[in-house]
């Protein structure tokens, strides 16, 4: 087909959970036959991408940086964005697979021919550094070669002494969303984000009031060094989901990790306090990270001017391929790595690799699913991660031939339409979008 003549004529979802997060996968159909993957951000909706059908059917696909701009102004930070973000990705998947190129190469090439993975790792329920240094070593000899485990200040909720607060908190906390606000594993359970769980969850950083104890230093410092003492010095070890205390208790406990070389500690405040991320960075040195909840590139800039050193974008949040260019170049301007954010399916982390593809300073691509042997076989050809590593495939767009509609049927999410149902209730969602008169 004359690719002028291309054009958009549905965009569906499809929402499975378990593998283990919800993922929400997308298709861009096309009148050429040819279908372009994207995905919605984890635990987000597909509303935000089926709200924006009406302002790309019958658009040409292969002007994706025309159709971007039409719709950035749709996206949000964190899950708001995992609409624009998810379009995005399909319609460079649709360039690639129209023009028989692989995505990274549109992209500008190759920095590297394979891509390094690291993965989360935590231990559920009472543990101890000895554990979950166990958990990494199996991480190791199945061949990953770079680590980040769970470590947050829920480890110290029954220990007598760790933690003050205003009295009553941490009770609540604990009654009403500790999991939710201190260990998001799997999916966020909806039941969690009404009433006074939402309001508990969604009490920032530096309100909850919560401070550890020399003691509650002790015991987690204690915990990091069981671990080293498990995997050893030789691997890089990140540290994610801390538990929201006020940035003095995060360096205090910094400070005690610096012999213990950290990779990056992650998330320690909400990234939009960049004073809070600042003072981090002025009084440790452990290295900050943040950036996986950030839309568009422009709003990393004065995060990386706080001091952070290695960002966490999530293409399905940042609004996909052409802002994480921008991204890219804005972090060589500060000196920052980068790290891919990555917690969905095939499709986002296949998205992910040719994107650290052709990314100058990328660390590694996150990956979550790694206890799950059915998350490899989502698309065709299967995921293989081989010594840590993920090949970039010279396949056209993202290297993903077809899905695997067994498996997404069978892991279909519960409370969600069929997948790939019919969106033409969409099809008249329409508003005057021009942000000016
Ligand atoms: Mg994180």
């Amino acid at each position: 087909m004359d690719a002028s003549k291309l054009k958009i004529t549905d965009i569906r979802t499809a929402d499975i959970d378990g593998l283990p997060k919800h993922m929400i996968l997308l298709k861009i159909y096309t009148n050429a036959g040819i279908i372009g993957y994207g995905e919605v951000r984890d635990a987000s909706s597909g509303t935000y991408a089926k709200m924006l059908k009406h302002r790309l059917v019958g658009e040409n696909p292969l002007n994706v940086e025309k159709l971007f701009n039409r719709i950035r102004q749709f996206g949000g930070h964190s899950r708001q964005g995992g609409g624009v973000s998810g379009i995005e990705i399909a319609l460079w998947d649709i360039v690639g697979k129209f023009y028989g190129i692989p995505v990274y190469q549109l992209l500008g090439g190759q920095y590297r021919d394979r891509v390094r993975v690291y993965c989360d790792t935590d231990v559920d329920g009472k543990h101890t550094g000895r554990d979950m240094g166990r958990a990494l070593k199996k991480r190791m000899e199945a061949g990953f070669t770079y680590l980040k485990m769970d470590l947050g200040i829920e480890l110290l909720y029954d220990e007598p002494g760790a933690l003050n607060a205003p009295l009553g908190m941490l009770e609540e906390m604990q009654k009403y969303s500790m999991k939710a606000i201190c260990h998001q594993s799997g999916s966020i359970d909806k039941s969690l984000m009404f009433g006074k769980n939402y309001e508990i969850f969604t009490i920032p950083h530096h309100a909850t009031g919560i401070h550890i104890t020399e003691h509650g230093l002790d015991v987690l410092e204690q915990y990091v060094r069981e671990v080293r003492e498990e995997i050893g010095y030789d691997v890089p070890l990140a540290i994610d989901h801390f538990g929201h205390v006020a940035i003095e208790d995060a360096i205090r406990f910094a400070r005690r990790l610096e012999k213990y070389n950290i990779a990056w500690m992650e998330d320690l405040a909400p990234w939009q306090m960049t004073e809070h991320l600042a003072k981090f960075a002025r009084n440790s040195c452990v290295p900050l990270c943040t950036g996986e909840d950030i839309y568009l590139a422009e709003n990393f800039e004065p995060v990386l001017q706080a001091g952070v050193n290695v960002v966490h974008p999530d293409l399905l949040t940042i609004g996909g391929f052409g802002e994480m260019k921008k991204l890219g170049g804005l972090c060589e301007k500060y000196g920052v790595a980068i790290a891919l954010h990555m917690a969905e399916s095939p499709i986002g982390f296949m998205a992910a690799v040719h994107m650290a593809a052709a990314l100058k300073d990328v660390l590694a691509v996150e990956f979550h699913s790694v206890d799950h042997p059915e998350w490899y076989d989502l698309v065709k050809p299967a995921i293989r991660i081989e010594d840590g590593f993920m090949a970039v495939p010279d396949t056209p767009g993202l290297g993903i031939e077809s899905l695997n509609e067994d498996l997404i049927a069978q892991f279909r999410k519960a409370d969600c339409d069929e997948p790939w149902a019919d969106t033409s209730a969409w099809d008249n969602e329409w508003a005057n979008d021009r942000t000016w008169s």
